[in-house]
């Protein structure tokens, strides 16, 4: 079996490593010249951590992972501690492994690292998907620099705008939230509040919540600054979310929130965007992974944990004895499907109750506050993982 992988990012890195540790070929094919990620952070739940112990690289991330003690919500209006979930001893032994906070380059890096030490790997840069064709159980893919190559298998794991998902389900484009964010890392040395510095912080206000956590072994500060466009939703979808609209929607914040905005790049946004949920995300020999079959909103961060999961899983389903392909990459997406729909979901809920305004955020305070936070039922489902 060969298997053609379009997209050399978290998924597609992950999915080659996986395919390879069940002693299956492939060849990842990545559109940009050189193969990598942006470097801002990425936080890995417990169900993270399985998936790294199974892809044989955890101990890799987690030489500059670092591990919170504590996931704390604050109101981003009045500065007062809403709840947390205390990350230690007892999570880890609920959940069998830790909360980790790693640089996005670190862990795609990792993956690098181990897809360059099998032979059973082949990474090839500059190459676009454009089209593919399906006959008599083979696959041959066509890149736009006009060359192709053909395999028994492939995976499109090419991200949110994804070429072999317009192919198999013609869906346009993703839904656009109306939510922007803006990133930055810092030095830990400018960074003037250090009582943060142990946790994760979400600073949580109407229409918008800020993150804070360190990444690489402690040493910078990983900032995030979300928000709904007013613009956006007063009707104006083409010019949206710029800097001017993020200091307008954190301006009924604390002083102390709109410090941290000066730790964030104000030159470049993300327009966040997801899908609903759909269980036809394989046809054939072809399937898709990761953003590619439910890109998902960040608010559960579980994006790149569900890519991982999701290659896990498919590797498995290919390396079972006389695999039948169609019918493996079926049972593949029927053993991710609710589970990734649920993430789809529930990450658009606690968007809206991060982002909760008036009676409901008055509700949701109250609520929050009488969480015990050594109690981890709600996210049981979610970090107990596959
Ligand atoms: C603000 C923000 C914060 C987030 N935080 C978290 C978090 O804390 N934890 C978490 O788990 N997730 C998080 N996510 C989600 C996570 O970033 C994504 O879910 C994850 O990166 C998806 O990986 P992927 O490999 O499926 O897609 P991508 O990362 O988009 O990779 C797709 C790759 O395919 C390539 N490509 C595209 N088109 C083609 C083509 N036609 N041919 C060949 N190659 C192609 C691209 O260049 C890219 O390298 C966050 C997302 C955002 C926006």
């Amino acid at each position: 079996m060969e298997v053609i992988i379009a997209g050399g990012g978290i998924g597609g890195l992950a999915a080659a490593l996986a395919l390879a540790r069940q002693g299956i070929r492939s060849q990842v094919f990545e559109k940009s010249d050189e193969f990598g990620e942006i470097g801002y952070g990425l936080q890995l739940g417990p169900n993270a951590h399985r998936m790294l112990t199974r892809l044989g690289i955890v101990k890799e991330v987690e030489q500059t992972a670092v591990f919170p003690n504590a996931l704390v919500a604050i109101d981003a209006l009045t500065d007062r501690e809403l709840t947390r979930i205390n990350t230690g001893e007892g999570f880890r032994k609920h959940f069998g492994a830790p909360y980790m906070v790693v640089h996005r380059r670190d862990l795609h890096g990792a993956l690098l690292d181990a897809c360059r030490g099998h032979s059973e790997i082949g990474l090839h840069t500059s190459k676009q998907l454009a089209r593919f064709e399906e006959t008599a159980g083979k696959v041959t893919a066509h890149f736009a620099d006009g060359t192709n190559v053909s395999g028994s298998v492939l995976i499109g794991a090419d991200g949110l705008s994804s070429c072999a998902r317009e192919a198999i389900m013609g869906d346009g484009p993703p839904r656009v939230s109306g939510h922007v964010t803006y990133r930055g890392v810092v030095p830990v040395d400018e960074v003037k509040d250090k009582s943060h510095f142990d946790d994760m912080t979400i600073w949580i206000g109407p229409g918008l919540h800020l993150v804070q956590y360190r990444l690489r072994g402690g040493t910078v500060m990983n900032n995030v600054a979300t928000f709904h466009s007013p613009k956006f939703y007063a009707g104006n979808k083409t010019d949206f979310g710029g800097p001017e609209e993020l200091m307008q929607m954190y301006s009924p914040t604390t002083a102390h929130v709109r410090d941290l905005l000066s730790y964030i790049g104000k030159d470049k946004n993300w327009i966040l965007c997801d899908r609903e949920p759909r269980p036809d995300w394989t046809r054939g020999n072809v399937a898709l992974l990761g953003d590619a079959a439910h890109p998902t909103l960040q608010y559960l961060a579980q994006g790149a944990v569900m890519a991982m999961e999701d290659s896990v899983v498919l590797a498995e389903q290919l390396a079972k004895p006389s695999v039948e392909i169609p019918a493996a990459l079926k049972a593949y997406q029927e053993a991710r499907y609710l589970r990734t729909a649920r993430v789809q979901i529930t990450s658009r809920i606690f968007g809206e109750i991060m982002h909760a305004r008036g009676g409901a955020r008055d509700l949701r305070n109250h609520l929050m506050s009488q969480r015990n936070p050594d109690h981890y039922r709600e996210i049981d489902w979610l970090y107990r993982g596959i």
